[in-house]
């Protein structure tokens, strides 16, 4: 069984070839991120655009890659939402035509689903251990228990973020501090020069509910407010407009180059923001995991990539004879190879989506 992946939901045009769901061929990725950083966050209308542009290329390389040609396909796998429309769309109409003419099954997936399995593939997939997943991106910060019943997986979401997600925190406050965009590498990096307990966020509050009625959301606006704040109080504006434009006359800033135009207090403040982040994303789910009694932690998308989520789950896990899974590096961010390796078990159950398939940007999973 080899399944084509296609995913095009928001700056990212790929497409992998994953043999029974977890064997890769071939993973190709064409980012955008270079031309939305010029505007500071991804545009819609550009985004459609160089999708156009770059979908047959992306599609004909992983094929190359993968050493196959276009017939061997046995079903066209492509993410349905959530997403921007337009570029969903550019994703879907192709999957669309390119599933008709081979004369093989189309197969929708959930990007976020996707996500997931970009964790469960190394697993081997199947697994019936109870899993608590932390959808940790860009534009989810989402905890969902899945399971494995009767070759179909099944979702149900049980925290979630009320207002920013983890990513958007990231990159906003990137912003406020004139790092460059997207900002979770770079305050990632910059964090361990900082002391991460300069400064106190304890007042950021995390919603427990009530022991009948527990809550497992998150809330990360209130800490971009007080990061805000901090600079305001402590007269850090004038040096943040200078690291903003110095950095913007360099091509492609290094850390040792952004590193020089931090002070101590800011990589205090970054290293801080950090912590709070972290240890926040960290007791929810802990705290859930522990209530639903899952056995299996797992953690995907973008933020998946941070260094100190990675080591402080992984010792966290450990205390509680859980244990805590990551993708890969390049599995973390936006791929297809996670939507092909998400798609198989609907292969085998022939779950198959029809000609009328269109563009969901607010899909939800669970
Ligand atoms: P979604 O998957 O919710 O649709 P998205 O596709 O935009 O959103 P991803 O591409 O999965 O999200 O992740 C991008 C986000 O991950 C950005 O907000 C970026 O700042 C963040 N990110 C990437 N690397 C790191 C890191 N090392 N530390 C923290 N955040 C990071
Ligand atoms: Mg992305
Ligand atoms: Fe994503």
């Amino acid at each position: 069984g080899l399944i084509l992946g296609i995913e095009s939901s928001c700056d990212e045009t790929a497409a992998a070839v994953v043999r029974a769901g977890s064997d890769v061929l071939s993973n190709v990725v064409a980012t955008q991120m270079q031309m939305h950083a010029l505007y500071g966050g991804v545009v819609p209308e550009l985004a459609s655009r160089e999708h156009l542009r770059n979908i047959v290329p992306v599609v004909r390389e992983s094929l190359r890659q993968a050493g196959i040609e276009a017939k061997d396909v046995d079903a066209v796998a492509v993410t349905a939402g959530p997403g921007l429309a337009g570029a969903l769309l550019v994703g879907i109409s192709y999957a669309k035509a390119y599933a008709y003419a081979l004369g093989k099954p189309l197969i929708a997936v959930n990007h976020l689903e996707g996500h997931i399995h970009a964790v469960l593939m190394e697993q081997g997939g199947e697994s019936a251990e109870s899993t608590l997943a932390l959808v940790v991106s860009g534009g989810h910060t989402h905890l969902y228990l899945a399971a494995l019943e009767d070759g179909v997986w099944r979702y149900r979401n049980v925290g979630r973020t009320v207002d920013d997600a983890a990513g958007e925190a990231y990159d906003k406050v990137a912003k406020l501090l004139g790092l460059g965009y997207p900002g979770g590498p770079w305050i990632d990096r910059l964090s361990a020069f900082g002391n991460p307990k300069a400064v106190p966020f304890r007042f950021v509050e995390i919603n427990r509910g009530t022991a009948e009625q527990p809550s497992f959301d998150f809330s990360f606006s209130g800490i971009k407010t007080a990061v805000l704040r901090y600079i305001e109080t402590h007269g850090m504006k004038a040096a943040i407009e200078e690291r903003r434009a110095t950095l913007e006359k360099i091509d492609s800033p290094t850390l040792d180059d952004v590193r020089a135009l931090c002070n101590a207090e800011t990589l205090d403040l970054i290293a801080s923001f950090q912590a709070a982040v972290v240890g926040n994303l960290i007791r929810q789910t802990m705290a859930a995991a522990q209530h639903f009694g899952a056995k299996r932690i797992v953690v995907s998308g973008g933020v998946a990539a941070n260094k100190e989520l990675r080591t402080r789950f992984e010792t966290e896990a450990g205390k509680r004879a859980l244990t805590a899974r990551f993708p890969a590096a390049a599995m973390s961010t936006d791929n297809a190879a996670m939507i092909a390796a998400a798609a198989w078990p609907k292969f085998a159950q022939g779950e198959f989506a029809g000609p009328a398939l269109n563009a969901t940007p607010q899909l939800r999973l669970g």
